[in-house]
């Protein structure tokens, strides 16, 4: 839970809003303090695109009403925009275009984070290695073959999670394992040799 009032979250601007102020927790709060504009406004007009941080106070609106950040960073993950550029601001005062569905993830929960008063550092998703973008789970199906011939396929499979980035890494896929693997090591260790997928 969050200590800002709900309101201030879901009907607020990020464009006259400065959710980085821990001093404005309500409504009222923003009121008294009067419009703090952002800098961006005049470019945000012009170009037309979308602000991670408006989509991360949308996030942060859902999750305030109960919903987890990492379930709504995955609904996140499917709108339509996600391959396009958008705009990030780490301190809303210079505004880079990112793009790239890993890096705007991290940029919207980051945001989200801040409106929700928590530390913007920390993600509920693993980090890349290459790109410092948000990994994702993706599951796949292996199918499990007996014996040795490759066509003797039973037609049975075995379901799996798998991490990837999605902006370094192609979508992860199944693979084909030869015989009952013994356990979720023995998957990995197979699939690692055999690079059958
Ligand atoms: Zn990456």
């Amino acid at each position: 839970m969050t200590n800002r009032e709900i309101r201030l979250i879901e009907q607020g601007s990020v464009c006259y809003t400065d959710y980085s102020n821990p001093h404005i927790l309500t409504v009222a709060d923003a009121k008294y303090s009067g419009k703090s504009p952002c800098p961006n406004i005049p470019q945000c007009n012009t170009a037309g695109i979308v602000c991670a941080l408006d989509c991360g106070r949308q996030v942060a609106a859902h999750v305030a009403r109960g919903k987890s950040l990492k379930s709504e960073l995955y609904e996140f993950s499917k709108v339509p925009f996600i391959d396009e550029e958008l705009w990030n601001s780490l301190d809303r005062v210079n505004f880079t275009r990112i793009k790239g569905k890993a890096k705007v993830l991290r940029a919207v929960e980051g945001f989200a984070r801040i409106v929700l008063l928590e530390d913007p550092f920390e993600s509920v998703l693993p980090t890349c290695e290459k790109c410092e973008g948000a990994k994702l789970e993706h599951e796949v199906y292996d199918s499990i073959h007996e014996g040795h011939i490759t066509c003797a396929g039973s037609g049975r499979t075995k379901r799996r999670m798998t991490l990837y980035c999605p902006d370094c890494d192609p979508l992860p896929r199944g693979g084909i394992i030869h015989g009952e693997p013994d356990s979720e090591d023995e998957i990995f260790r197979r699939l690692s040799r055999k690079r059958d997928y």
